[in-house]
């Protein structure tokens, strides 16, 4: 009843077509639903996922759940996602893809998530990081622990001293950084991103973890563009 009464006074709108949505409807309405342009890479390994790390890094699995255009559903809700104040997309889309991968060996053996790290400054700035949602379904789902810690995201300011202020300024730059991995040897850490394009992010922060002794890195994304 409280819930009826709520949707009548604000109701909620579709992210891909933005028509009112019906109180059982979440986030999107059926018929964008219906429409939603999955990858089914988690059933296939290789995959196109995969591929775009092949010679760059090991990584045991990667899947992506939707495929990402320009126009569309996808780019609308990742739009929302990240300029619209609207972190639950990425909750409700993990939810998706966590019951996609249920019957799928995928995170069996999978001892940490790993959202991609955001700036704190950026962080602030937005209020949340996109990743977070997601990260937050799929250990509700699977039990598995999010780590925040082991891999940060910095600003790295080379210590130059005979460089002016300017200089310095335009040397800046943010890395991300690899922690404390003491207790993290052997372990299979799956990394997690909202989009996968080129894959240079996720490529660096693989890398990093790799470090770690004995360790196996898998990525999961909500979008891949082709
Ligand atoms: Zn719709």
């Amino acid at each position: 009843m409280i819930q009826e009464l709520l949707h009548l006074f604000f109701p909620n709108y579709c992210c891909g077509c933005d028509t009112m949505l019906l109180p059982q409807e979440e986030l999107l309405c059926v018929s964008c639903r219906a429409f939603l342009p999955f990858t089914d890479q988690h059933l296939y390994t290789p995959n196109e996922a995969l591929n775009k790390f092949y010679g760059k890094v090991k990584i045991a699995q990667a899947s992506c759940m939707l495929y990402y255009t320009k126009e569309g559903i996808v780019s609308n809700l990742l739009h929302q996602l990240k300029y619209n104040n609207q972190p639950k997309i990425s909750y409700t889309l993990g939810k998706m893809y966590a019951e996609l991968l249920a019957d799928t060996p995928h995170l069996t053996t999978v001892d940490y998530l790993i959202p991609v790290p955001m700036h704190k400054k950026k962080r602030r700035q937005r209020g949340y990081n996109q990743v977070d949602g997601f990260a937050t379904a799929l250990a509700q789902y699977f039990g598995i622990p999010i780590n925040k810690t082991l891999l940060t995201k910095i600003t790295h300011t080379p210590s130059q001293t005979t460089k002016t202020f300017r200089e310095r300024i335009k040397t800046k730059n943010t890395v991300f950084q690899l922690n404390d991995a003491s207790s993290f040897t052997g372990k299979h850490l799956l990394l997690l991103d909202d989009i996968l394009t080129t894959g240079s992010t996720l490529e660096t922060c693989a890398r990093l973890l790799l470090q770690i002794p004995q360790t196996t890195v898998s990525i999961l994304c909500l979008a891949y563009t082709k």
